[in-house]
């Protein structure tokens, strides 16, 4: 907890402080070192400071102060060794206890990951906690904060992963995301992911993290690729320029993490030649082994200050001064970030200065300042300071970077791919041949584990019906559970198939030249290039998929694609597909597959034309895509997203799509045909009795109801039961179907309608909530299921009606 949440009387043990630079050495020089105890002797609400007794001495800290520093309560540490379950003695009196706890907790390190995007962060991430988070290979995939664990050393790494950005303007939602993450959760030791072969454009951002004076250490990613390309790198030399350890790392092989964590180690720690610490020198015994300790070199990672040159630094200095008048400290933020955001026009910058009392003097102070440097410089006070930083990054590079290779061989590589990948003509092309081999793919290598999965459901479904007594238990089972359930999980594998190649086009880069060759279009609609990746991703599922518009800076663009992603087929909905394209068009089955999925896409792109001249107001913006070099991407990370994605398949249908059979079986099964016949005294042969059985039970009524609705669409009860079924999931449809046992009335014509219904009506339950969540409110929701069933209903009935008539 933090000292702050102490109450008057309450005493804990300091674990550590947090912050950085000048407040932390006054705060440390004040005595709250980590192991002291400190008692509190008036934390009054509303009342700052807060006094303490620390050493048998009274300070008093501000409430902003104390809120940085980290301790362990009585409380917490009883807490603590309550939960123990190794039995090893712990210390009984109060003090001891509590100093072995803080020594403990001490040794618990918040780390976060901080990078361009595509720099290899969630690579590390995933190395370094043998997680099994999405790598892919463009920018933004990474949309939210992962957190993962790891033991290492004798240390409890707590690791991060961020979404990648490019600077630390307050512009994108990501940019705002990680500065406000640095700044309110203090991480212990922030590793600045670096991508080797790009060093110019990263390092930008590294010299942004050093002017917010944070513990830091970068990871010097994709080292194999530098290594390759025959250019030399001084790392050492990097270092030191930039005070900042630097550990060369290859994400693909796990080489050097190691050495990273454990300069991450050292850096929370201090150097390690500090004397008296056993703790460190047992440490120290495991560096010798490494080659990048920095305990040689310690001493010379001093944090260092960007050098803008000397306008901008004299403009620096003079901000400072009126913001230093007030006490440290400022919101996190050190003082130097705040004077250089404050050139910078940062909105939330000026906010948090807004609330100093002398607040005006240095407003004034920025607006003098911006207009010395426009007259100087020639140039605003923006510009100037990226100029400036990209100078800087140049001139380091200059003196430790050397050029021999003229490219990178991956850049050659993928120029000449790029050539005609990305070709105005050959690009679509090869972009259909990719979708329809994956739909291809998708069926026929899908034919034969299924025909397996699907023999083995029989197999059991007939040993259930062979062993068990007749009666409620045996219809349950072999009607409701086996048919449903096994009627949708023998399509894993043309699931996993499907995201298989998701995840290879992601991994590899492709998926990047999509969104780039797509951007012309795209525009056209008032979209963005970027707006596709979000939308071959909803081939897989729409969730993900619409959380991804997050990278989309532009509002409008944002909203269009999230609202148009659920036309785009998910894998949920491949199962009806199957089954349906199996009985009626079995000669064209991958172009029929691929004709839906483009069906799809065909309609996202009208209706976001549609949306963008009226419904979605504003402007949009333009952007530069980025186009990342090829990467062969590995096996291992494509078979893990894979089965993931399996595994998550799997527990759908031992959770909902069990839960949901059961409800239609229930629902198909009851009242039971005997009262009824018994009522209107009708005697029928078995076939009969069971087909008026159905249609008499409750789902045969709801079904019913709705008949006049679809019938223009030429469905029948059946239909509408399993469209409505599917808006809890879409595997849903497949497993209503097949537990209703089929549908042989169907004719082609309205099995084609059926599908295009499917296709089109409206996302699951989970995915409208998405839509609310990620738009910011629940109309954009209603909206979409409310739009995309009216299409569906609208394309289904033009199929059907026009169909009839040839
Ligand atoms: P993030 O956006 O920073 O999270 O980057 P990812 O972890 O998603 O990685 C981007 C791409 O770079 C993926 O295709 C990775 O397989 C690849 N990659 C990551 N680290 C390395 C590395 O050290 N060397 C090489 N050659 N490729 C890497
Ligand atoms: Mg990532």
């Amino acid at each position: 907890m933090r000292l702050s949440e102490l109450n008057t009387g309450e005493s804990g043990v300091i674990v550590k402080v947090h912050g950085h630079g000048g407040f932390r050495k006054r705060i440390v020089e004040m005595g709250f070192i980590r192991g002291t105890k400190v008692e509190v002797l008036l934390n009054a609400p509303l009342h700052d400071p807060v006094k303490y007794k620390l050493l048998d001495y009274e300070v008093s800290l501000r409430r902003a102060e104390a809120e940085l520093v980290e301790v362990v309560s009585v409380e917490e540490a009883k807490e603590w060794r309550d939960s123990q379950v190794d039995q090893t003695p712990l210390p009984a009196n109060e003090k001891d206890l509590l100093h072995h706890v803080a020594l403990e907790k001490r040794k618990t390190l918040n780390v976060c990951f901080v990078g361009n995007p595509n720099c290899g962060k969630t690579s590390i991430f995933n190395v370094a906690g043998h997680a099994d988070e999405r790598v892919g290979n463009y920018s933004g995939v990474t949309v939210d904060a992962k957190k993962g664990e790891l033991d290492f050393e004798g240390y409890h790494f707590n690791i991060i992963d961020l979404p990648g950005t490019y600077s630390l303007s307050a512009y994108t939602p990501e940019e705002l995301y990680v500065r406000k993450y640095i700044i309110e959760q203090t991480p212990d030791v922030i590793i600045n992911v670096v991508d080797a072969s790009n060093l110019e454009r990263n390092l930008y951002l590294t010299t942004q993290l050093i002017d917010m004076d944070v513990p830091m250490i970068m990871a010097l990613n994709m080292y194999d690729e530098l290594r390759e390309s025959g250019n030399h790198l001084d790392t050492q030399q990097l270092a030191t320029l930039l005070g900042v350890p630097v550990i060369p790392t290859v994400a693909k092989t796990g080489e050097g993490i190691n050495e990273l964590l454990h300069t991450a180690v050292h850096v929370y720690e201090g150097p390690c030649n500090i004397e008296n610490d056993e703790d460190r020198t047992m440490r120290c015994k495991n560096c010798q082994l490494l080659s990048h300790c920095p305990q040689a070199t310690a001493k010379s990672f001093k944090h260092i200050h960007v050098n803008h040159g000397s306008i901008l630094e004299a403009a620096i200095e003079k901000i400072e001064e009126p913001i230093r008048k007030n006490p440290e400290p400022h919101h996190n933020y050190s003082g130097r970030f705040m004077a250089i955001k404050l050139l910078e026009n940062d909105r939330q910058i000026r906010d948090v200065i807004g609330n100093l009392p002398n607040a005006e003097e240095i407003f004034a102070m920025v607006s003098d300042q911006q207009k010395m440097i426009q007259r100087e410089l020639d140039d605003n006070s923006e510009n100037a300071i990226t100029d400036a930083k990209y100078g800087f990054v140049q001139g380091a590079l200059k003196e430790c970077f050397e050029k021999v290779g003229k490219r990178m061989p991956s850049r050659i590589l993928t120029k000449k791919i790029d050539a005609v990948v990305t070709n105005k003509w050959s690009g679509y092309i090869i972009f259909l041949a990719v979708l329809y081999l994956m739909f291809w793919c998708t069926f026929s290598l899908g034919q034969y584990p299924m025909d397996w999965i699907d023999l083995g459901v029989e197999e059991l479904s007939s040993l259930v019906s062979r062993l068990m007594p007749d009666g409620m238990l045996k219809d349950l089972l072999v009607d409701g559970i086996l048919a449903g359930v096994g009627g949708v999980i023998v399509f894993l594998p043309n699931i996993l198939i499907l995201y298989a190649f998701i995840s290879w086009m992601e991994d590899s880069g492709y998926m990047a030249r999509v969104a780039f060759i797509m951007d012309r279009i795209m525009h056209k609609m008032g979209l963005h290039g970027k707006s596709f990746i979000p939308m071959i991703m909803g081939f897989g599922c729409g969730i993900p998929a619409i959380m991804a518009t997050r990278t989309i800076e532009d509002r409008k663009s944002r909203l269009i694609t999230m609202l148009i992603v659920p036309l785009m087929s998910c894998s949920a909905r491949l199962p009806v597909y199957i089954i349906i394209i199996g009985a009626f068009f079995q000669q064209y089955q991958a172009t029929m597959l691929f004709s839906l999925y483009l069906l799809g896409i065909v309609m996202s792109i009208v209706m976001a034309h549609l949306f963008s001249r009226f419904v979605v107001k504003g402007e949009s913006s333009p952007f530069v895509m980025e186009l990342p070099p090829y990467r062969l991407p590995s096996g291992k990370s494509v078979f893990r997203h894979t089965w993931e994605k399996g595994k998550q398949y799997l527990k759908k249908m031992g959770t909902t799509i069990l839960a949901a059979s059961v409800i239609i079986w229930v629902l198909s099964y009851f009242p039971r045909v005997q009262e009824v016949q018994e009522v209107q005294g009708v005697q029928e042969v078995q076939g009969v009795q069971e087909v008026q059985g159905m249609e008499q039970s409750y789902l045969g009524q709801i079904g019913k109801a709705i008949e006049p609705v679809i019938r223009p669409c030429g469905m029948a009860w059946k239909e509408g039961v399993s469209i409505i079924a599917g808006v809890g999931a879409k595997e849903i449809v497949a497993s209503t179907m097949s537990e209703l046992g089929g549908f042989d009335t169907m004719t082609p014509l309205a099995a084609l309608a059926f599908l295009i219904f499917v296709l089109l009506y409206m996302p699951c339950i989970p995915a409208c909530v998405t839509i609310s969540k990620e738009s910011g409110h629940w109309k954009w929701a209603v909206f979409t299921a409310l739009y995309t069933t009216t299409l569906a209903w609208i394309c289904s009935v033009l199929v059907y009606q026009i169909g009839s008539l040839i």
